[in-house]
């Protein structure tokens, strides 16, 4: 699987970060933000390294699909299904991305603001 040894979520995927995993798949892991913005907050990231967004290839299609499928789980998992949850992935800097591994943030547990600031 594609990594970079210069990635910290690379790093967190081969277990030399620890990290407060609450998911693994073939293709995904899952674990706690380090500075929560809401009760519930779950980065889910692919195992393979990539930089952002724009860098999703067609072929990485069923990847991301499981990305989702992983945010669907957690939030049941979490008790957050019914009562909502957001899951977003920003790209590049004017959306605020400070790490270039694409992840999904998974936010629940509070009303949310729309739009996001
Ligand atoms: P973004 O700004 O979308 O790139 O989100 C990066 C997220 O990664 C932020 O919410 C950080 O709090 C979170 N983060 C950074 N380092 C770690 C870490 N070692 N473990 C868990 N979450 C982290
Ligand atoms: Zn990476």
């Amino acid at each position: 699987m594609t990594s970079n040894s210069d990635c910290l979520f690379c790093k967190i995927v081969a277990g030399d970060i620890p990290a407060d995993v609450v998911y693994e798949s073939d293709t995904a892991v899952a674990f706690r933000d380090i500075n929560p913005q809401a009760p519930t907050h779950v980065l889910v990231i692919p195992r393979k390294h990539i930089a952002t967004l724009n860098d999703i290839e067609e072929s990485d299609e069923a990847l991301v699909g499981s990305l989702y499928s992983a945010a669907r789980e957690i939030a049941a998992a979490e008790g957050i299904a019914e009562a909502g949850y957001r899951a977003v992935m920003n790209c590049n800097a004017a959306a605020g991305q400070t790490v270039f591994h694409i992840h999904l943030h998974v936010l629940g547990g509070r009303s949310l603001k729309w739009p996001p600031g």
